[in-house]
């Protein structure tokens, strides 16, 4: 349903031309989950803004960049080709491609109702009249589990709690029909009773809709939750991919291990949480060699600091991204 092949994200700033997303490809096939995962920095948020053309004025797609999305009708449209402002921007955001966030003020407009800013998006999407449009919003706030959709529909984003406006963001993502939903931290800022409850309402919703998602989180845990596939993101670029469950029981590469090791477990209530050392680089201070080595522990010298390794796949359907899993890294190792 989408494929993404060496996408490159550049920006002009102050100083100088930085390039944070670096020839990234993944796919999402219909009805599966992939999950986005990395701390903040990795470049995963900014790789998804892509796929809608919400980049600001001041990036740039690398011409080798190719976005390809398989409508609803079957058409395949190449995304990367479409023009700021075109037509095709407004059917695609929305009717194809929803997108929710981790702060659901940045979906809603605080000046308006939960049911007319849901309402226009039906309307917009579905070319319905009012009433009927009114009749689908309230029928998809009792779906994602807004108890009294009727009266809650008149009501304004900040009238409603943290966790249901979460599901209201949700309710006005779905409303537009998308085929694909980006979710961007959707849980994070929640406590985790709410966290696990609209995890749950998003596995069910998807199962029921048909829809396919991607999930991005700083969270493996989370991941293991809800994601099929699992691409982990390091200073732009992906350095491990494959099956979630393959991926979480045996981690290829470093940064995932370590990632794994940070997540608090109730059978290891006394042990040390072990997070990665140290900090991401900023991208105007990429390492050369492995993005990685600056903070790993399992560098090698002269061979991690200088080159970049390429993704060589372990086993079937993994990719990972570390010179440890080729002859030469174990020679110099
Ligand atoms: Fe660590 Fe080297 Fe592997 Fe990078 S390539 S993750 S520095 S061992």
């Amino acid at each position: 349903m989408l494929t993404v092949e060496n996408l490159s994200i550049s920006f002009r700033t102050d100083e100088g031309l930085i390039t944070p997303v670096q020839e990234v490809s993944f796919s999402v096939e219909k009805g599966k989950t992939l999950g986005l995962v990395g701390e903040s920095g990795s470049g995963k948020s900014i790789s998804t803004k892509a796929l809608m053309r919400l980049l600001p004025g001041n990036s740039a797609l690398s011409p080798e960049t190719r976005i390809r999305y398989t409508a609803k009708d079957g058409r395949e449209i190449r995304i990367d080709e479409i023009k700021p402002g075109a037509r095709a921007l407004r059917k695609l955001r929305g009717g194809e491609i929803g997108m929710i966030f981790q702060e659901p003020m940045a979906s809603f407009s605080p000046v308006y109702t939960v049911g007319n800013q849901m309402i226009e998006t039906i309307r917009l999407h579905r070319g319905v009249g009012k009433r009927e449009a009114r009749d689908q919003a309230i029928e998809m706030l009792d779906k994602v589990g807004i108890s009294n959709a009727p009266e809650r529909i008149d009501q304004y984003p900040h009238e409603l709690s943290g966790g249901m406006r979460q599901r209201a963001m949700i309710a006005l993502a779905l409303s537009a029909g998308p085929a694909l939903l980006i979710a961007d931290e959707p849980t994070t800022a929640l406590d985790v009773t709410i966290q696990a409850q609209v995890l749950e309402l998003m596995r069910d919703l998807q199962r029921d809709l048909g829809m396919a998602m991607i999930f991005i989180t700083h969270d493996l845990g989370v991941i293991a939750q809800i994601a099929d596939e699992v691409a982990v993101m390091y200073l732009g670029t992906i350095v491990e991919r494959g099956p979630t469950r393959d991926v979480i029981r045996s981690p290829r590469h470093p940064y995932t291990q370590g990632l794994l090791k940070a997540i608090p477990s109730v059978d290891k209530l006394h042990d040390r949480l072990s997070p990665v050392p140290g900090d991401i680089p900023s991208p105007t201070e990429r390492p050369s060699g492995c993005p990685f080595h600056t903070r790993c522990s399992e560098a090698v010298t002269g061979l991690c600091d200088r080159t970049v390794p390429d993704e060589i796949s372990p086993a079937p359907a993994r990719g990972v991204r570390c010179w440890l899993h080729t002859e030469e890294g174990r020679s110099a190792a």
